[in-house]
């Protein structure tokens, strides 16, 4: 089922915003505060940022905050409190929050998390605008699946992904040569192993064009980020494995490519503002205002590209193998890969540990057939366990 663009007069749509108060839950708010007449705020989520979503439920007068930390719930009770808004907490009100009758929902949970609130959305046949690429390079087949199953909408807000999907012919998927992913390269694009070696924290979450949080941007950093949306755009898009590149373009100008049969290549352009493509998973299949800065390519004057290197940035090979083991391999992938940055964060292992630690895991931990979510869970829970314990 797709849900068209609302026409004027039309009733609001209903929201719900999972991971509210991250990068990306911030930027959809102030979407969504300016689109005030045809989005209505029901529900939104956090982790432990209980005075965040306090405020930020109180702004947008929302019906529900939930936190995922049960700690969290006297603090998120007292500020909610003078105020009608309800108030829940625990792994379960999440997503429970996500299975309120909300029409269209942001998935901006970070990490696996999301995937069990974003399937209870999935599973009401929602709008699912989709920041999370955990979920599809976790559980892709199993999530997609259950999209069509439930006759869920899914339209991705990764700027890559969003790109691809304004330029995509679904109509013609067969007139489609190559998509061509484009990465920024990091903030390491140009420094030598040996330079990388002793790189720290700050260093790493210093993304030369994107402001985004914590995990995704040591991701950019060690290159994994593209890896994922190697597998995300596997799982998004009609196309082989085989007809999926990755390109480096250190300006983030152009967001990504579609080639098609006859040598012709679709892009989309546009400033790095994740305003943009949450605009259009807001406004799809329309377009709605969006204040991100204008495009000025005669300021920027010049677009470089080259191939990205797979030595220095061992995660892009990862993560193409594991898509090409199929199975349990891309969930052990984002598992091993989430703990290791964790562990990078916590300042317990060195940036080059990060990448070290997700192939390691993938060669203790068996590569088992994924058939259930109960499978899916088995491989995560076992390959977060190797990964915390690999020196
Ligand atoms: P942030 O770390 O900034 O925010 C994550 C959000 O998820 C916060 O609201 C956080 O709550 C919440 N959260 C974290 N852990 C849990 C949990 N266990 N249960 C429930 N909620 C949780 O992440 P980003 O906004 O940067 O990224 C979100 C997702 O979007 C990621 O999957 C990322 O890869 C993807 N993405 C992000 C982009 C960006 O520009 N930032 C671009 C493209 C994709 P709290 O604040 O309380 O910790």
């Amino acid at each position: 089922m797709t849900l068209p663009n609302p026409a004027p007069n039309a009733e609001p749509r209903r929201v719900c915003v999972l991971g509210a108060t991250g990068s990306v839950g911030i930027n959809t708010l102030d979407m969504l505060e300016r689109n005030r007449d045809a989005f209505v705020v029901d529900v939104l989520t956090a982790n432990t940022n209980a005075e965040l979503l306090a405020a930020q439920a109180k702004s947008m007068d929302a019906r529900l905050a939930v936190v995922a930390d049960e700690t969290k719930y006297n603090e998120l009770k007292s500020a909610l409190s003078g105020t009608s808004i309800e108030a829940a907490a625990g792994t379960a009100a999440i997503a429970d929050a996500a299975a309120e009758p909300t029409d269209w929902v942001m998935a901006a949970i970070v990490g696996a998390a999301g995937l069990a609130p974003t399937l209870e959305a999935v599973r009401r046949g929602a709008t699912i605008a989709l920041a999370n690429k955990e979920c599809l390079v976790s559980a892709g087949e199993i999530f997609t699946r259950e999209v069509t199953s439930h006759g869920a909408t899914l339209l991705p807000v990764d700027s890559e992904h969003s790109a691809i999907y304004q330029v995509f012919d679904f109509e013609h998927a067969d007139h489609v040569g190559r998509v061509i992913l484009t990465a920024s390269g990091g903030p390491f694009l140009t420094r030598s192993i040996e330079d990388m070696r002793d790189v720290s924290v700050a260093e790493a979450v210093a993304h030369p064009n994107w402001d985004m949080g914590a995990k995704i941007s040591i991701d950019s950093a060690t290159m994994i980020n593209k890896g994922l949306e190697l597998i995300e755009a596997y799982h998004l898009f009609p196309v082989d494995k085989s007809q999926i590149e990755i390109l480096v373009h250190p300006q983030s100008v152009i967001h990504s490519m579609v080639e098609y049969v006859d040598g012709s290549v679709l892009a989309q352009l546009g400033t790095p503002d994740m305003r943009t493509p949450i605009a259009y998973a807001m406004s799809w299949p329309g377009r709605i205002d969006c204040p991100s800065p204008r495009l000025a390519l005669d300021k920027i004057a010049t677009l470089t590209f080259e191939k990205p290197d797979s030595i220095r940035f061992p995660a892009l090979r990862l993560a193409r193998e594991a898509l090409e083991q199929g199975g349990a391999a891309p969930t052990i992938l984002n598992a091993a890969n989430e703990i290791a940055v964790q562990r990078f964060l916590d300042g317990e292992i060195a940036f080059l540990d990060i990448c070290r630690i997700v192939e390691k895991t993938l060669e203790k931990v068996p590569n088992t057939a994924i058939n259930t979510l109960a499978d899916v869970t088995d491989a995560d829970q076992e390959a977060r366990k190797v990964a915390q314990k690999t020196p």
